[in-house]
């Protein structure tokens, strides 16, 4: 059998590390095509050896003459990404994480090949264009958010007598946090997620729930969706990530430990896949699986991002535009952590008072709209 050629976007960061331990597990059948990260070209290379891969891609510019990368293919800057791909790749995992992946990413959508794709901040942003741009140019999107995999494996099953999708959420740090804490969350609190082990910008979006706000619009877009179609609820012990409801009153749910090789490794291998003792799942182990619903007091994101859903056009990319900066923001220690989901929500309105909002927008529209926001942006509150 011939073996599946592989580029993983994001290979430093914590996709990354997950796919690169099932391709660890089942060397004979991967050849890595090439790995990128931002500016961690150390780590790359420590990948690059223990893998064989021969094309690098570093964003930051570093010294591509260091000796180290002599041996190398090195792409530097992410707008030369996109020429690692070739006609040879089957399977491109993009866990970039944020905006700045955009471009490329739309690049790889007309490449035709399976995009294990992580990063829903692009699927956000580019909206309903994203299925007619895949559908158009034969790409296969599949997720990786391990609910909407749930989903997306559930829904194989049958169409006809669909009703709505639920998906779960762990409630994050503050689940029991009293109300009045919140104002004094540190970023230490705000990073340190009681079930996943992510990177910094999904860690405070699980804290907020923007990430469970995103998720939704996610959601829609992947699956096409109506807004009352999906449910999202808190389920702690996050072994059931989404369900799907049918008329019948039947609901079917995927169950599996919180582990995102499991997602990762059904996109290339179904149910067949990734296989360690430790993470198969004993529901024994589990003398209670909990499900609440979503507090919108303690969740204000979840009404927001609801509320942009229902807006649609450049609102959902503008949400999730304005989380970014404002999660940097507080990473930086500028803003508090309510401010995070406050300040979206005073942008805006402000950016729907002063710009059209425009119901099918392009890459450009987007990027125009992005580029006012920076301009424009408002702190203070
Ligand atoms: P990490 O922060 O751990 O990793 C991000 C990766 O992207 C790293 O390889 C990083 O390189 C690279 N990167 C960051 N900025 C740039 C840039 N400007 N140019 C080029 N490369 C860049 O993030 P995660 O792996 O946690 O998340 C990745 C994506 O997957 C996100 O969109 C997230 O929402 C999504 N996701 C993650 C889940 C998880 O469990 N982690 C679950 C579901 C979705 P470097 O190391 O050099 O910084
Ligand atoms: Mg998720």
């Amino acid at each position: 059998m011939s073996k599946i050629n592989v580029i993983i976007y994001g290979a430093t960061g914590s996709i990354g590390r997950s796919t690169l331990s099932i391709i660890r597990s089942n060397r004979e059948k991967f050849n890595v095509q090439g790995i990128t990260c931002n500016k961690n070209y150390k780590k790359l290379i420590k990948i690059a050896e223990e893998f064989n891969v021969k094309k690098l891609g570093i964003n930051k510019r570093i010294n591509s003459k260091a000796k180290e990368l002599n041996n190398y293919t090195v792409y530097e800057d992410i707008n030369s990404f996109i020429n690692i791909c070739n006609n040879k790749t089957d399977v491109i995992i993009f866990a970039i994480s944020g905006l700045v992946g955009l471009d490329l990413f739309h690049k790889l959508c007309k490449f035709g090949k399976k995009i294990g794709m992580a990063n829903k901040e692009c699927i956000i942003s580019l909206g309903r264009n994203l299925s007619k741009l895949s559908n158009e140019n034969s790409t296969t999107i599949v997720p990786l958010d391990s609910e909407h995999n749930s989903i997306f494996h559930l829904l194989d099953h049958d169409h006809g007598s669909f009703k709505s999708i639920t998906i779960t959420a762990s409630g994050g740090p503050f689940r029991k946090l009293p109300l009045k804490s919140f104002n004094n969350i540190s970023i230490k609190q705000a990073l340190s997620h009681p079930i996943w082990k992510m990177g910094k910008k999904i860690s405070i979006d699980s804290a907020t729930m923007v990430n469970k706000a995103l998720e939704i619009i996610e959601a829609k877009f992947l699956f096409d969706l109506e807004e009352s179609q999906i449910n999202a609820i808190i389920h702690p012990q996050g072994v059931i990530h989404a369900m799907v409801n049918y008329k019948n009153g039947i609901t079917t749910a995927l169950l599996n430990k919180p582990d995102m090789r499991i997602p990762i490794s059904s996109l290339f291998f179904k149910f067949n896949g990734y296989l360690n003792k430790n993470n198969q799942l004993d529901i024994l182990e589990y003398s209670k699986l909990e499900f609440y619903s979503i507090n919108i007091k303690r969740y204000p994101a979840i009404k927001l991002g609801k509320e942009v859903m229902k807006i649609g056009g450049l609102a959902p990319n503008c949400f999730n535009y304005l989380n970014e900066i404002l999660v940097n923001y507080f990473l930086k220690g500028a803003i508090k952590f309510t401010d995070i989901t406050a300040l979206n929500e005073i942008n805006l309105e402000k950016i729907f008072t002063k710009n059209a909002n425009i119901m099918s927008p392009n890459l450009v529209d987007i990027k125009n709209i992005n580029n006012w926001i920076d301009k424009n942006l408002y702190l203070r509150h």
